[in-house]
């Protein structure tokens, strides 16, 4: 417990009141408040001296208020007027059908105005926005400058609430923000050369700077600090749940014979690329020792994962133990069975394939050539964690598309003893810095380069204008024996008027366009086996057209189909589209991808329209994500399942902050492999932050 653990009503200019409008702001201890921190700064690089606002200019312009009123109009509005004055001299400024603003102002009170300047009698600036900045009747002490704006001075902005205006933080700031700091140097975990090596500055020089900025350059520095701790300490949770993981029980060092391995390699028609060879080394590395294996494996579609999974899989075999795959959908499983066992030639390895749709006597069968063992491979969907399965010798387990299954799920076939390795994969790629910072829990492998030889995808973008020609070209693909892909944006449970929609185009396209084809419509609302059924007879043939929202399965290999559509293009991510794409275009002819934006013709440069460019331009997975990241910004990628998992990150900025993100994960896993439950004197600070900022999760490091 340190001074800054204390209520805020402990602070001075804070009653019992107040207190309890901060709580509702999230504001409970002296340290919340210290961390509260402007989320805007103007200087005078971006405030107008009043003499130099002309009409017509855009600006931002601070003062103190000298006179203020209601105008009446002859049209019968009542205009609130206030005249504010600065060291360059007067403006009047107009809050028009506004009049409630005559009672937040007071003749006095410095205020900061950002509007346009338009011409009414004179010059008149009608604010889009103000803040009062300070109350006339509580100009803190050693202000002594309540009128002009000294030189260099710069106007942070806190973000305020309706009973914490601006005005009040300021104050309470003006009153305590010295001995805040004062107190907060003594939060410094950071050692000097340790700071120099990374770029930092102290702890309490970061938030003096950060609230009472001497230039607006220190700001960034300022916020760098912040974003370290925030990483640190999000590193530190993972690193905690990777030992937890990896550690604290035994895992199988596997013993590698080369008898499976090396019969693969001779057996193989093609050489594994670099990337494959390396994150085959990561993998081989993490299942010889005795730390359990805890990888997430990312490559974009069609890099060759599987052919990694089995090698994985064959060291598990040789050492004695059984392998599970385990992929999200029962027609996955059967494609990857079926690639496993063109892999395999004539290895002598049994491979069991569990459906959750095979029942009695032939599902008791297959279960019980996994419990003796005489199944070495076993392939299947959530059959695989169902209650009734028995392994002899579970010692590896992969999870294919991983984030299709939950946490709970993923984990169930790894909890029993010896433990297994597990290698999750996922055919998303998203930047390194972005899966370091979600998955830090996890080791990461990372194949980023195809095979050669691979036909490209053409890509195109059009406009709805050209759909007829778009669906001309379709019928041209379909007219030599191919198949396609229409895909709409996805049917969510609410959104029923969009089923309708879909249905409709669906109706109209087999009626006019499509007439005489086999078309069928997919979508997220039907059942499962529906949906299997469906792609079981498109992989077949029997389907020309597949009308589907995103349900179309990543992963899914018809090598027949070689034109995609896609509609209200827009609406989908980039990493999305480049998912979708990657469903044409696997067979030996190169495919098309048609995506259609409904942004308007005549505005070629649109955002949508910038995207759909850069989408158009690459097929690397990986170079499409961190566009997504630069465009769209990293809290859409945290989305809804990170969301209160504390990856929610106030000041850490994934692009801007990449150099840190590596260092901050390297030393938290450092920190925790010589001190698992952070124990020592000497990791005091640094478990007391944690606790605060994690509270009751931090638990999980058990109690001291
Ligand atoms: P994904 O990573 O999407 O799961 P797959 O494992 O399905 O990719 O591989 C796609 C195709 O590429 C398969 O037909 C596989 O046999 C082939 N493949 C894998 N590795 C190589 C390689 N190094 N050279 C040539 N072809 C390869
Ligand atoms: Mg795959």
């Amino acid at each position: 417990m340190t001074a800054l653990d204390k209520p805020v009503q402990f602070l001075r200019g804070v009653g019992p009141r107040r207190s309890e409008s901060l709580q509702r702001m999230g504001i409970l201890t002296a340290r919340d408040l210290l961390y509260h921190v402007p989320r805007r700064y103007d200087d005078a690089s971006t405030i107008t001296p009043v003499a130099l606002a002309e009409v017509g200019m855009d600006v931002t312009l601070a003062g103190e208020v000298r006179s203020k009123g209601i105008v009446p109009t002859r049209s019968g509005l009542r205009i609130f007027q206030a005249v504010i004055k600065d060291d360059s001299g007067l403006i009047t400024c107009a809050w028009p059908g506004q009049p409630w603003v005559e009672r937040l102002l007071r003749k006095g009170d410095r205020i900061l105005v950002t509007g346009p300047v338009k011409f009414f009698h004179g010059r008149q600036i009608q604010p889009r926005e103000h803040t009062i900045l300070a109350r006339a009747d509580a100009a803190p002490p050693g202000d002594t400058s309540p009128g002009g704006t000294p030189p260099g001075t710069i106007f942070s902005t806190y973000p305020a609430a309706e009973d914490v205006p601006q005005w009040v933080l300021r104050r309470l700031f003006a009153l305590n923000l010295d001995w805040l700091i004062s107190q907060v140097a003594r939060d410094e975990y950071l050692t000097p050369p340790t700071r120099r090596a990374l770029n930092l500055i102290e702890l309490s020089a970061a938030l003096r700077d950060l609230h009472r900025p001497p230039s607006l350059d220190r700001v960034d520095a300022a916020r760098r600090r912040l974003a370290y701790d925030e990483l640190f300490f999000l590193g530190l949770m993972q690193a905690r749940v990777r030992h937890q993981a990896t550690l604290e029980r035994p895992g199988i060092a596997f013993v590698r014979t080369n008898r499976l391995i090396r019969a693969l390699h001779d057996t193989l028609p093609f050489r594994l690329t670099a990337a494959q060879a390396r994150v085959l080394r990561d993998i081989t590395a993490d299942m010889t020792s005795p730390r359990r294996m805890n990888r997430l494996l990312q490559g974009d579609v069609g890099c060759g994962k599987t052919v990694v999974a089995l090698f994985a899989m064959l060291l598990a075999v040789e050492g004695g133990y059984q392998a599970a795959l385990m992929a999200p959908t029962e027609i996955l499983a059967d494609q990857h069975a079926g690639a496993i066992r063109a892999l395999l030639g004539g290895l002598p390895v049994g491979v069991e394939v569990l459906r959750g749709s095979v029942t009695g006597r032939r599902r008791d069968e297959a279960r019980a050539r996994v419990a003796v063992g005489e199944a070495r491979l076993v392939i299947g969907t959530h059959a695989l964690i169902q209650e009734g399965v028995e392994f002899d010798a579970l010692g590896l387990v992969v999870v294919d598309e991983q984030h299709r299954f939950g946490v709970r799920q993923r984990m169930a076939l790894a909890e029993r003893d010896p433990r297994p390795d597990t290698l999750l994969m996922s055919a998303t790629p998203i930047p390194r810095s972005l899966a370091m910072t979600m998955h830090g829990e996890l080791d990461l492998s990372i194949i980023d380069e195809l095979p050669s030889g691979r036909r490209p995808v053409t890509t195109r973008v059009a406009s709805p204008e050209e759909r007829a020609e778009v669906l001309r070209e379709v019928c041209r693909h379909l007219d030599r024996g191919r198949q396609a892909y229409l895909v709409y944006p996805a049917i969510e449970e609410s959104e029923r008027a969009e089923l309708l929609a879909a249905e409709a185009e669906f109706e109209r396209l087999c009626s006019e366009e499509l007439a005489g084809r086999a078309v069928a419509l997919m979508h997220g609302r039907m059942p499962a086996d529906e949906k299997d059924r469906i792609m079981r007879d498109f992989q077949a043939g029997r389907i020309d057209v597949l009308v589907a929202t995103t349900v179309v399965e990543v992963g899914i290999d018809v090598p027949n189909a070689t034109v995609m559509v896609v509609e209200n293009a827009e609406r989908f991510g980039l990493s999305q589209l480049h998912q979708l794409r990657g469903r044409v275009g696997r067979g030996v002819e190169g495919g098309l991808c048609v995506v259609i934006t409904s942004e308007r013709a005549d505005e070629p440069s649109g955002p949508a329209s910038a995207r759909l460019a850069v989408f158009a331009r690459t097929t690397d997975g990986f170079e499409i994500a961190s566009e997504d990241l630069r465009i769209r910004g990293q809290g859409d990628f945290f989305g809804a399942e990170q969301h209160g998992h504390g990856t929610d990150l106030r000041f850490a900025d994934l692009l801007k902050h990449d150099d840190l993100i590596r260092p901050a994960r390297e030393r938290a896993r450092a920190l925790i492999d010589t001190d698992p439950r952070l124990v020592d004197p000497a990791n005091r600070q640094i478990r007391a932050h944690l606790d605060r900022r994690y509270g009751e999760r931090a638990r999980l490091f058990g109690v001291g």
